[in-house]
C-alpha cells in the first residue's frame, strides 16, 4: 500500500512545533508519513536533528519536508545577490535533511513563495532563473540522496508552475534523477480543466501527492470528486507516497501564509483534529482498497 502521511500543521498555527511530540501522534494514529516545513532545520543543533532522526525510526514514521519559500531566499529573482543566497540557503537545507536520512524535500522551493506585486508581462525570465539555480541545486541534491520535488501550486501562491505540465516542463528542463513533481488535489482543483487528466499526463513521473479538498478540509468532506482522484491514481499504478495536508484553524503565522480567516471546522480542538486525523487515515485508506491501490 502507498505510504500515507499527515501535515503537521494540522494541528499547529505556527510553522515550528514541537516535533517529537507530532512524530509520535502521527505514528499512534497510524499515519506512515510525519511532513512539516523544512526551514527549522537550519536552527536545529546536530544533536536536535540526530534525536528527531532516532524517535522517528523508533516509532516507524519517516520525515518528508516541505518547502513554501521565503521570498528573502527567491531562487527566480532578477536580484542575482538574492538569487544566490537562495541557492546557498536552499542546498544548506538538504544537507539538513541528508543529516535526517531524509530523501523527499517538496513544495514551493523553486521560486519564493507568493506571487510578483508587479506586471508580469512573460514569467520566461524568472523560469530560467529558476532553472539555472536549480541546476545548482539538484547538485547537491544529488549528492546527498534527496529527491527535490516541484509542487505545482495555484496561481495565487505562485506564478512559475501552476500546472502539472509546467512541473513537468520544469523536471525536464533539469533532467536528474533527484527532480521530481508533486501534485496537490487543492491546487490542482483551482487550476486543472480536469485533475484525473492532470494525474495521468504526471504519470510515473509523480514522486509524492498532497491530498485536501477545494477549501483543505480534509479529504471526503468538500466537493473534489475523490473517486476521480483515486481512479486517476490507480490508472498510473502510483505506488509513491500520499500525504494530506489540511488547514483548518484560523490564526497564527499558518492562518496567515495559508490565507485561513476562519475555522473550518467546529471547535478546533487537540483532540477533536486528533480524531479527524483519524477518519482521514481510514478514509484514504478505503480508496486505495476501492481502487485496487491497496
Ligand atoms: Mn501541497
Amino acid at each position: 500500500m502507498n505510504k500515507l502521511g499527515i501535515f503537521m500543521n494540522f494541528w499547529e498555527k505556527n510553522w515550528d512545533a514541537d516535533h517529537a511530540k507530532y512524530i509520535k501522534k502521527a505514528a499512534e494514529i497510524g499515519y506512515d508519513i510525519l511532513e512539516f516545513q523544512a526551514q527549522p532545520l537550519l536552527e536545529m543543533s546536530d544533536e536536535k536533528l540526530k534525536f528527531l532522526k532516532a524517535l522517528a525510526d523508533e516509532v516507524g514514521i519517516e520525515l518528508t519536508y516541505s518547502l513554501g519559500l521565503d521570498p528573502n531566499y527567491d531562487v527566480s529573482s532578477p536580484d542575482e545577490a538574492v538569487r544566490l543566497g537562495g541557492v546557498d540557503y536552499l542546498q544548506r537545507i538538504i544537507r539538513q535533511i541528508q543529516k535526517m536520512d531524509g530523501t523527499l524535500l517538496s513544495g514551493v522551493s523553486y521560486a519564493g513563495w507568493g506571487t510578483p506585486n508587479y506586471v508580469l508581462n512573460d514569467k520566461r525570465p524568472l523560469l530560467e532563473n529558476s532553472l539555472k539555480s536549480m541546476r545548482e541545486i539538484i547538485k547537491v541534491a544529488e549528492e546527498c540522496g534527496v529527491t527535490y520535488c516541484v509542487e505545482a501550486v495555484n496561481r495565487f501562491e505562485g506564478c512559475l508552475i501552476n500546472t502539472a505540465q509546467e512541473a513537468l516542463d520544469y523536471a525536464a528542463e533539469i533532467d536528474s534523477p533527484n527532480i521530481g513533481v508533486l501534485l496537490d488535489t487543492y491546487h490542482m482543483n483551482i487550476e486543472e480543466n480536469s485533475i484525473g487528466d492532470a494525474i495521468r499526463l504526471v504519470g510515473n513521473k509523480l514522486t509524492s501527492f498532497h491530498t485536501g479538498e477545494n477549501n483543505r478540509t480534509a479529504p471526503g468532506k468538500g466537493h473534489l470528486n475523490w473517486d476521480e482522484i483515486f481512479g486517476a491514481l490507480s490508472d498510473i499504478g502510483y505506488k509513491n507516497r500520499i500525504v494530506c495536508e489540511p488547514f483548518v484553524m484560523q490564526g497564527g503565522e499558518v492562518g496567515r501564509d495559508i490565507h485561513v480567516f476562519r475555522d473550518l471546522i467546529d471547535n478546533p480542538s487537540e483532540a477533536r483534529i486528533d480524531e479527524e486525523a483519524k477518519y482521514i487515515l481510514n478514509f484514504e485508506k478505503e480508496m486505495l482498497k476501492k481502487w485496487n491501490l491497496a
